[in-house]
């Protein structure tokens, strides 16, 4: 929203006509120059570019963008210059301080909703008689009070509104507890509890809140299990349940395991599996998958082995690679880098469980065997050529057919050359083909234009890609550690966005921590930045220092050769007409513009011819 109302601004106002409104500005080639209002000349030196809705001085280097040329004219701060902005365009702010604090203020509120009735919960099961039931059935399935407890588990009674009761006595309203999802109002306008008779799993986020509940029905109602409907703390697509309590270790290990169900992850925790996570679901959502490839570089997926769990594996590998591979990939450093470019980036794996078990039972049941399917987890790639081609060859050649349709597309993304002939020469054996006929239907698909694999999955498919700008900004956001040294010899001059100058001083001050402090204004957009690169591998410090360097370096490059292009096409009007002042001031700019930018300059050899001159 805050977002959107400095976007609108800057889409509504001219440059030129703003900037004409107080300087005389002359027309020179596509753009216009002016005297420079930041430092004394005689000669015009102060640049405005329509095309890029920016100014640039070459004398001083003053630069900017509409916004940023009225805080420094009218020596406004950042709001006061959009305030003064949407003013003259006739918008309306939408975002006000008031409103989000009121949303923050709702939230926490929820939160702490959320944080009594877990407290009643597991006061419930452990404390009273009505949570014996709850008690019988922890202990028949073998969690121990302790990781009971490290799990917050607790039990809703069979009654219809005893933590309706109990949370009205604290004051809450009965509209609050409904948005809470504690709560249900029936048609007839009744009030009853969500959760009864179930054992209850808190769902937290990564600091631990609690986001929603699980609960699972301890008599024949159904479903079985029950969760939290969508509230404004609650997303089922973007949970994993106990990450919280997997974080550090998954850090630790770089590699996470998933599995499915609560149970599922308690145990594996209990057993000291404790970098396992639950999806929750049948399949592993494209943010569930983004949020733990932040985390690790492998990735264990460890779901049931019945019929319905392949299929839910194979739409989960299906979910995680698009997430991955939509992910932009840092392109800093061809050479270092270009791993991320013909790879995803992470190690996706399947541990295979026999039949008929899911890793709750197994961890128990047959500890050995459970660290073997771990130990031998079966690569993406063949566990998915396993569950497409099965065991039998196909008994048609049209059936041979139709499957090599199905897992062409996988083939051309393994990218790696050596890997796609390898897999080609498998599917061919396994398929009874002749090896020549699948190359062929491989390089068809190739010509063939690829159709987004990401609109069907939530993802906007006509997402812009970042600017250089954004792209460097979003790396000072991601990587702090790495950006300090940046940070000191960043020049403001290299950014146009004011919102980028804004980020840059609230790091440089160090206001901000990693999650807090941002001012409103700026919230939405810094985190729009840094979900557009969420899902990028996490570079380790030398190369995260390597690519801000890089971007930096690209940055300026840009800048460069944007100005001197346009001094070029001045210098040739200059010519062609012989207006030899003209001349002279444009090539008195481009002497001004290499002491800006010394490194695009190298001195040149006096013994070779130097072909490192700037592309016009
Ligand atoms: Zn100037």
């Amino acid at each position: 929203m805050a977002r959107e109302d400095v976007e609108r601004v800057r889409e509504a106002i001219d440059i030129v006509e703003l900037i004409g409104s107080t300087l005389d500005l002359r027309k020179a080639g596509k753009n216009y120059k002016a005297l420079c209002p930041f430092h004394q000349e005689k000669t015009p030196s102060f640049y405005v570019f329509p095309e890029t809705q920016s100014f640039y001085c070459f004398g001083c280097g003053a630069s900017g963008d509409a916004i940023t040329f009225v805080m420094r004219t009218e020596q406004l701060g950042f709001r006061e210059a959009l305030e003064r902005l949407a003013e003259r365009a006739g918008i309306t702010l939408q975002s006000s301080r008031l409103h989000d604090d009121q949303e923050d203020e709702h939230r926490q509120r929820l939160f702490e909703l959320n944080r009594l009735a877990a407290a009643w919960f597991a006061h419930v099961l452990w404390s009273t008689a009505f949570g014996e039931p709850a008690r019988a059935y922890l202990e028949r399935r073998g969690v121990d009070r302790a990781t009971a407890e490290r799990f917050g588990l607790g039990f809703a009674p069979d009654a219809p509104a005893a933590l309706l009761r109990y949370l009205t006595q604290r004051g809450a309203s009965a509209d609050e507890l409904v948005q809470a999802g504690l709560v249900v109002r029936r048609d007839d306008g009744s009030l009853v509890d969500r959760f009864r008779n179930r054992v209850i799993f808190p769902i937290r986020d990564r600091q631990g809140r609690i986001l929603g509940f699980g609960g699972r029905s301890l008599g024949d109602v159904q479903p079985k299990y029950l969760n939290s409907p969508q509230t404004p703390l609650f997303d089922k697509s973007s949970v994993l349940y106990a990450l919280d309590l997997a974080e550090e270790s998954i850090r630790a290990q770089r590699s996470a395991i998933v599995v499915e169900g609560y149970l599922d992850a308690i145990t594996a925790h209990q057993f000291g599996y404790s970098n396992t996570v639950a999806s929750l679901g049948t399949a592993l959502t494209e943010r569930q998958g983004k949020l733990l490839r932040r985390l690790a570089d492998r990735i264990l997926l460890a779901l049931d082995a019945d019929a319905a769990g392949r299929q839910a594996t194979l739409r989960g590998l299906e979910l995680l690679r698009t997430a991955l591979a939509d992910a932009e990939r840092p392109v800093a450093d061809p050479r270092q880098l270009v791993r991320f470019e013909r790879t995803l980036g992470v190690e996706l794996a399947v541990v295979v469980l026999p039949e008929g078990f899911d890793p709750d039972d197994l961890i128990r049941q047959d500890r050995p065997r459970w660290e073997a399917a771990l130990a031998r987890p079966v690569p993406l790639v063949d566990y998915y050529l396993d569950a497409l081609l099965g065991s039998q060859p196909p008994a048609h050649p049209r059936e041979a057919a139709a499957l090599l349709e199905r897992v062409a597309p996988l083939l051309l993304e393994l990218g790696d050359p050596v890997q796609v002939d390898l897999y080609t020469r498998a599917v061919a054996h396994r398929l009874h083909l002749p090896e020549e006929t699948v190359r062929r239907l491989l390089a068809s698909y190739r010509r063939r234009p690829v159709k987004s694999s990401s609109s069907t999955n939530g993802q906007q498919p006509g997402q812009r890609p970042l600017t250089t700008e954004q792209q460097l900004i979003a790396l000072l956001l991601r990587y702090p550690d790495a950006a300090a040294i940046f940070l000191e010899e960043l020049d403001q001059e290299s950014l146009l966005d004011v919102r980028h100058r804004e980020i840059v001083q609230a790091l440089r001050s160090g206001v901000v921590g990693a999650e807090t402090g941002w001012p409103d204004e700026l919230t939405e957009y810094v985190a729009f930045l840094r979900e557009r690169v969420a899902a990028q591998p996490d570079l380790p410090a030398p190369l995260a220092r390597q690519a801000l360097r890089d971007a930096l370096r690209r940055l300026r490059r840009e800048r460069h050769d944007e100005r001197l292009r346009s001094l070029l096409s001045e210098v040739r009007v200059a010519e062609q007409t012989g207006d030899r002042a003209a001349l002279r001031s444009a090539l008195e700019l481009i002497e001004a513009l290499k002491q800006r930018f010394p490194e695009f300059y190298p001195e040149r050899s006096p013994y070779f011819r130097d072909t490192r001159d700037p592309v016009t």
